[in-house]
């Protein structure tokens, strides 16, 4: 068939949604405005961005997460030119008690942790390069069917929340969230019937095959079902049902030691004697985790990994005798749009007005208005579409009290000033807009290479599909996206989840660019620069052809079933993580996010890569953190 005739045929022409930029102004899209999106564009240049009528970027489809225009002036600092190109930086004339450079939930954990240690009078401005608050943690909106579809174009859930702590436990309570309240609102029942399907890709596999019940029938069963070999089948089958010590003659301790320092791949292969022609079949299944494939983390990462909700388990660890890791929480405590939810409250809560309503219920279904995050009179203002260039304390870090902050700004370089400043922003971007740091400290902070990965969601008429497989996860182990998911189903306030497969339904979809072979700070950049030449055509097309493929036998239509699709590209994703197997065993004091972090002055550094883990709490405790520090340095 010809590539065109495929292209049709998988509705490449069809009309959805692919609203996402228009000569680099954000353009509101559907939604209760519906504004015509030219005029919307052009309205959008005459006044404020955020002040157009229109403006709602949750509802943009197409190319979001770091969408064009995030980067543009970011990129040109990395490549040498000079903060300052475009001439001097007008002066706003603002002035700050505290600045905020970055607006994810760590800058807005600030903001709010600064104001409660303030008092409620301090001036308050947060500055981010997105056209939407959140940072990671944004809200991905649909319409399909005739309702509203929620979505997480990033942070999905609140992991173990059990384990946060007090401070960020005490901020979820401060912003009115129960956790408790999710044993109720997640339908833990809805997909129980529903299981994990393979899908084995011609590509990788040599057929296209997609084999239902996986994790649930005997191995050797399913397996049967695979375009694999009779020996890789057996292979495969054997290394998970057999209760071998493959580590004999070693104690528990010595046996977590050596799992620490061999890579997962190895430890199949060398010590369980997996074939290694086996090896495809597991490859990706550490991507969503670590980013990287399993021949580039530790086999001891897996083991503690477990089996985790994703249905990616790995064998190899039953006999070893090691003690019973410790029960996880379960993981239901997710808001329809994920942690946007927590975004939106801290929003909520600085900004009166830009968020309507008072309670976890009600916010689900709030529409922000961003007319109001930039008021002039506001005592804290968050101001989008702002790259931060350049951080300056006004005559050296001991002379002055004062912090030249400069940002672009719809092409245009401007400048505020602010007393204390919290960088919350991608701790690698550091060096490059503060160069008054000491040189170790940049150095560290040039470290924390962050890992990119695509969070895909597609809205489809229905999922029927998935109800005639009886499935309701997809692993893909040599796909293009390496997971596919069904929502996660949950009903919160007037929010109510598409229960029945005859309704419209948010597919997730994941893709962790990367190349095995290097190390993986290598990997994350090869990744990274995969993605920056990917334009959306391309992940459409991927998107229509592996859903195609995978259930098309179940009836499923890319051209007619697809109504929308917003590709959430993070570039910049999960905060650097040490790894046993590249990273040097730093002693505390030595570990680039410590050395890092440190207070200059009267700048402060927070973000989840303060912390070295993607985790909501980590940001949020490293904003507590930051803030804690220029408090101290004031008394
Ligand atoms: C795809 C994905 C899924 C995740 N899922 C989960 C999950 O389920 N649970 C969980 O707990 N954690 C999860 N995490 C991790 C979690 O999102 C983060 O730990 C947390 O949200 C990070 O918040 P942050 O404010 O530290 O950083 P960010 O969210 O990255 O916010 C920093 C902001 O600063 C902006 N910025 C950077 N440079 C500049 C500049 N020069 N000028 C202006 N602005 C700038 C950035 O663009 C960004 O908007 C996930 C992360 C990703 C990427």
């Amino acid at each position: 068939m010809s590539e065109e005739k495929r292209s049709r045929e998988l509705g490449m022409d069809c009309a959805i949604t692919r609203r996402d930029f228009l000569n680099g102004v954000a353009i509101g899209a559907g939604g209760l405005l519906a504004a015509d999106p030219v005029l919307a564009a052009l309205i959008a240049q005459e006044t404020s961005q955020e002040k157009a009528p229109g403006y709602y970027p949750p509802a943009l489809t197409g190319m979001r997460g770091n969408h064009d225009g995030t980067f543009t002036y970011a990129h040109q600092l990395r490549d040498g030119k000079p903060w300052d190109a475009a001439g001097a930086a007008a002066k706003t004339g603002e002035t700050y008690d505290l600045v905020v450079v970055g607006g994810g939930i760590s800058g807005l954990a600030a903001a709010h942790f600064y104001r409660k240690s303030a008092g409620k009078g301090p001036r308050i401005l947060v500055l981010d390069n997105h056209d939407d608050f959140g940072g990671h943690a944004k809200r991905n909106e649909f319409r399909a069917g005739g309702r509203m579809l929620l979505s997480y174009g990033g942070t999905q859930s609140i992991e173990s929340p059990g384990k946060y702590s007090d401070v960020a436990k005490g901020l979820l309570t401060e912003l009115g969230i129960q956790t408790d309240r999710f044993y109720k609102a997640y339908d833990r029942s809805l997909y129980s019937k529903l299981g994990t399907a393979a899908f084995f890709d011609k590509e990788t596999f040599g057929a296209d095959r997609l084999v239902t019940g996986m994790n649930a029938t005997p191995w050797p069963e399913f397996l049967a079902q695979a375009p694999l070999s009779d020996g890789v089948r057996r292979e495969i089958a054997r290394v998970y049902t057999e209760r071998v010590d493959y580590l004999p003659g070693l104690s528990k301790e010595e046996k977590l030691a050596k799992l620490g320092k061999i890579s997962y791949a190895d430890y199949l292969v060398k010590y369980c004697k997996l074939a290694p022609e086996a090896l495809p079949f597991f490859q990706t299944f550490t991507h969503d985790l670590f980013c990287v494939g399993i021949e580039a983390v530790s086999a001891g990462a897996c083991y503690e990994a477990g089996d985790d909700y994703q249905s990616f388990t790995y064998p190899g660890f039953d006999g070893l005798g090691l003690p019973e890791r410790e029960k996880e929480e379960p993981y239901i405590f997710h808001f329809p749009d994920g942690n946007a939810t927590i975004a939106r409250l801290l929003v909520r809560a600085l900004v009166p007005g830009a968020v309507p309503g008072q309670t976890m219920d009600d916010v689900v279904t709030a529409r922000a208005d961003y007319s109001n995050l930039d008021e002039e009179n506001a005592t804290v203002r968050i101001r989008l579409n702002s790259t931060v260039v350049h951080v300056q304390h006004a005559k050296g870090p001991k002379a002055s009290k004062e912090v030249e902050i400069a940002y672009v700004r719809s092409g245009k370089l401007a400048s505020v000033q602010t007393k204390e400043c919290v960088l919350a922003c991608y701790n690698g971007m550091i060096p490059y807009i503060c160069p008054e740091l000491p040189e170790k400290q940049k150095e560290a902070l040039a470290y924390l290479v962050k890992a990119p990965l695509v969070y895909t969601h597609v809205a489809l008429r229905n999922w029927t599909a998935f109800q005639k497989l009886g499935v309701h996860h997809i692993v893909a182990p040599g796909g293009y996206h390496t997971y596919t998911a069904l929502d996660f189903p949950v009903s919160v306030g007037q929010y109510q989840f598409p229960s029945n497969p005859e309704e419209p339904m948010v597919l997730f979809m994941l893709r962790t660019p990367c190349r095995p072979g290097l190390a993986p700070r290598d990997q994350h950049r090869a990744g990274r620069m995969e993605l920056m030449q990917t334009p959306f055509a391309a992940f459409e097309r991927h998107i229509r052809d592996q859903l195609a493929r995978m259930l098309g036998g179940a009836g499923f239509d890319a051209a007619r079933d697809v109504e929308g699709i917003t590709v959430n590209r993070w570039a910049h994703g999960y905060a650097f993580t040490p790894n046993a197997l590249f990273d040097p065993d730093w002693k505390e004091e030595e570990k680039p996010w410590v050395v890092g972090r440190k207070r200059f002055g009267n700048i402060a550094i927070a973000n989840s890569d303060a912390g070295a883990d993607a985790y909501t709490n980590v940001a949020i405790d490293q904003a507590h953190r930051a803030v804690g520090e220029l408090a101290e340095s004031r008394s």
